[in-house]
């Protein structure tokens, strides 16, 4: 059968867009669907406008901190609306450059959400398209809790868009958006309430790095409920007010629902062609991102697996190996390293110590924690963390963690070696560069303790 396509993409994200144009590069007849602008979450709702709103907000802090050097700065203050604007450009000007890439790699770009109607056929804004493997890339968007009220609270795509700073605001949640929402609303002046339902924000990270961030937002005065689950959202005079399960309530101008992210799989003809869902509501796939359904593939958030960009990225670029250059390429899940963008951020890379403690018996932990020369003069309290798990048999470094200023960055080289199993002793015999924060990741000499093997 003659198709009109080698490649049709549904969802043009970073993961879709990736695919696409490597499967274009290795000679393949490529066209993409989106039903919103061309970009997907990273670009548009999520890691580049987030980031853009971090860097405004924190100028606060730098404002503050410069006074410790001499400066005197008078009148700073934040004008939200003109940070709003000049993001929104930054988003234009990418947005330009995705469709720009995209037409550079001869791929075809279709406006219209992207169904598939019948085996190898994509219908989109009611023309049908034909092509010998389907690719899903449609991600993932923010869901809510269902409580009363719901309707009144935000979730990170209208954030991200606010037209005017609100003066208190609540956020429901203490995973990754929640807390560097958290971050961004209280840098620029508004009182933030964080309400969690465990102990500590950011389950699943490395305990003491949990503990260590959530001392410093406390520090910053974001206001943290733990404990705590959402029971109702209602208007009041001046505002809404939320209020909790055990009957507190808190009064505020915005409430954010920060309560995870689903894939999105609706309307997408998925379960007639024969993709099968897992009991998360994700496309199951297979190592070389085939769904259950012959020519039918999936890469990225909808896919549920490690949601991060770079991830979509890599496994649009493996399927584009597998498929178009003859080379079956497995995508590489190990130790992916990540960061929040928290005020302070965090940083990780491999296993966090209760992790490493499970799966590689005895473990040696290696912390430094320490105020980083910059705050010497400017008198902030606010203390960096960094450490190393190292299986003890071994010597390998299993998990490199960070908590302060410059983590994301710093974490990135060390992903390197942590990725590349290197030891203990090779980050001994590594000369620090000197005077930097970084350093210490060479100069932990002695254990902070010795973890047993699991009993
Ligand atoms: P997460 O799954 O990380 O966090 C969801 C939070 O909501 C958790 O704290 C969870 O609590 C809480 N929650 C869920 N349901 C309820 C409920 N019914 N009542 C109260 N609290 C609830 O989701 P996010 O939306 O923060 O992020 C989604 C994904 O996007 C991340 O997993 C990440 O992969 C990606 N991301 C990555 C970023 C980065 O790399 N910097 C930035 C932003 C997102 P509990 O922990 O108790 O379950």
């Amino acid at each position: 059968m003659e198709f009109d396509y080698d490649l049709f993409t549904i969802g043009a994200g970073s993961g879709g867009v990736a695919a696409s144009r490597r499967a274009a590069a290795h000679g393949a007849r490529v066209a993409i669907c989106e039903d919103r602008r061309v970009g997907g979450t990273c670009v548009l709702r999520g890691c580049v406008p987030k980031k853009l709103l971090v860097y405004g907000a924190h100028f606060a802090e730098e404002i503050e901190d410069a006074r410790g050097y001499g400066w005197t700065i008078e009148g700073a203050r934040l004008d939200w609306g003109r940070l709003i604007a000049a993001k929104d450009r930054e988003l234009d000007r990418l947005h330009g450059i995705y469709v720009r890439l995209l037409e550079g790699s001869k791929v075809a770009i279709h406006e219209g959400r992207g169904r598939i109607v019948a085996p190898h056929t994509i219908e989109v804004a009611g023309r049908r398209h034909t092509a010998r493997h389907i690719l899903v890339a449609t991600g993932g968007r923010p869901v809510r809790v269902a409580i009363p009220g719901a309707e009144l609270a935000i979730d990170s795509d209208q954030a991200l868009d606010l037209p005017a700073l609100p003066r208190r605001v609540a956020i429901i949640g203490g995973g990754y958006i929640a807390v560097e929402f958290a971050g961004i609303f209280r840098a620029a002046g508004a009182e933030v309430t964080q309400v969690i339902r465990g102990d500590k924000v950011l389950r699943g990270f490395d305990g003491e790095c949990r503990t260590h961030l959530q001392g410093e937002l406390v520090k910053k005065g974001i206001r943290i409920v733990s404990g705590a689950e959402p029971a109702r959202i209602d208007r009041v005079d001046g505002g809404l007010r939320l209020t909790l399960m055990d009957g507190q309530f808190v009064d505020v101008d915005q409430v954010m629902m920060a309560t995870g992210r689903k894939p999105n799989t609706d309307g997408l003809g998925l379960e007639s062609a024969g993709v099968t869902l897992n009991k998360a509501g994700a496309i199951a796939v297979d190592p070389f991102q085939a769904t259950t359904a012959p020519g039918i593939h999936a890469i990225g958030d909808v896919t549920d697996r490690i949601n991060l960009t770079p991830v979509a990225i890599a496994e649009g670029r493996a399927l584009a190996a597998t498929l178009f250059d003859g080379k079956p390429t497995r995508m590489d899940h190990g130790s992916v390293a990540s960061a929040v963008f928290s005020q302070p951020p965090l940083a990780t890379v491999g296993l966090g110590e209760e992790d490493a403690a499970v799966q590689c018996g005895p473990i040696d932990v290696y912390t430094a924690l320490f105020r980083p020369m910059r705050h010497t003069l400017t008198g902030r309290d606010e203390k960096t963390l960094m450490k190393l798990v190292v299986e003890r048999g071994s010597q390998i470094v299993v998990g490199a963690h960070m908590v302060g200023a410059d983590a994301p960055e710093i974490m990135q080289a060390l992903a390197i070696a942590v990725k590349a199993r290197l030891t203990k002793q090779d980050f001994d015999r590594t000369v620090a560069v000197h005077p930097t924060a970084a350093e210490e990741f060479v100069l932990m000499r002695e254990p902070t303790r010795r973890v047993p093997a699991p009993s």
